[in-house]
């Protein structure tokens, strides 16, 4: 008989109620991917989960498999630091990383680098939090996915930059940057294209450090936030094609069975 028991390694990325005192705590799993399993009791003020499965949570799970869900059986802490819980900004960008690793993996697939990545990211936002760390995890994202994006050429005609002046326009449906006669997308500063492009290289951790402002200074950065907004058009637009893709597989699916 197999065992119906199996542990794993995972991060909290988000929780929902269910009936009087049990919440459903979604997880991204080191080796088992994305999991749904229901933490019984836990709204009750003597859970034994006392405060451990909240999101950006850090911990090892055993977890009983269900018919339906399974459940969370025991939970360890793997790293306590939750010095961040009082920091809203990084609450925000924190809510920000698991939202999009909540809608783009799906359940049961393992995605072992993604968790790598996210691991990563939740280290960063700890110790180095800046606005720059969720548009950077957001197009690393886009590229483990095979959705980089084109930065060095147009996506209209393939020119290089020298040739055509400069790219100065980015389109999310398009993937990549724009010369002046294909422009179709938002308009993108050089700033923002150079940014995007280290990002992308083996310099995103020098990025990472220039943007961390020690004293907890968070200015409002022009560029930061043009490479944030393109992420989010980027991701979004990923996000709608693969639906989409979807969409037309469940249809087939209807009419062949
Ligand atoms: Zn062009």
């Amino acid at each position: 008989m197999t065992s119906r028991l199996y542990r794993d390694t995972g991060i909290v990325l988000r929780t929902y109620r269910l009936g009087e005192a049990d919440r459903i705590v979604v997880f991204l799993t080191e080796n088992n991917g994305k999991v749904r399993a229901v933490a019984k009791g836990i709204r009750k003020t003597r859970s034994k989960f006392g405060g451990r499965l909240e999101p950006l949570s850090l911990v090892n799970v055993q977890f009983h498999r269900g018919t339906s869900l399974d459940v969370v059986s025991q939970v360890e802490t793997v790293d306590a630091s939750t010095s961040m819980y009082g920091d809203l900004d990084v609450m925000t960008e924190a809510s920000a990383v698991l939202e999009v690793v909540d809608q783009l993996i799906p359940d049961r697939e393992p995605v072992p680098q993604i968790f790598r990545m996210l691991l990563g990211v939740r280290r960063t936002l700890l110790e180095k939090p800046s606005p720059l760390v969720v548009p950077a995890f957001i197009w690393k994202l886009l590229a483990v996915e095979g959705v980089r994006p084109e930065l060095d050429r147009c996506v209209g005609c393939g020119d290089v930059e020298s040739e055509a002046g400069g790219f100065v326009a980015f389109d999310s449906t398009m993937g990549g940057v724009q010369c002046r006669r294909c422009r179709t997308g938002v308009g993108v500063s050089d700033r923002a294209v150079s940014l995007m492009r280290d990002m992308l290289s083996g310099r995103l951790g020098a990025v990472l450090d220039a943007a961390y402002d020690p004293a907890g200074q968070r200015l409002d950065d022009p560029t930061a936030s043009e490479v944030a907004d393109l992420a989010t058009r980027a991701f979004e637009a990923h996000v709608e094609r693969r639906l989409r893709s979807l969409g037309i597989f469940e249809r087939h699916d209807e009419r062949s069975s």
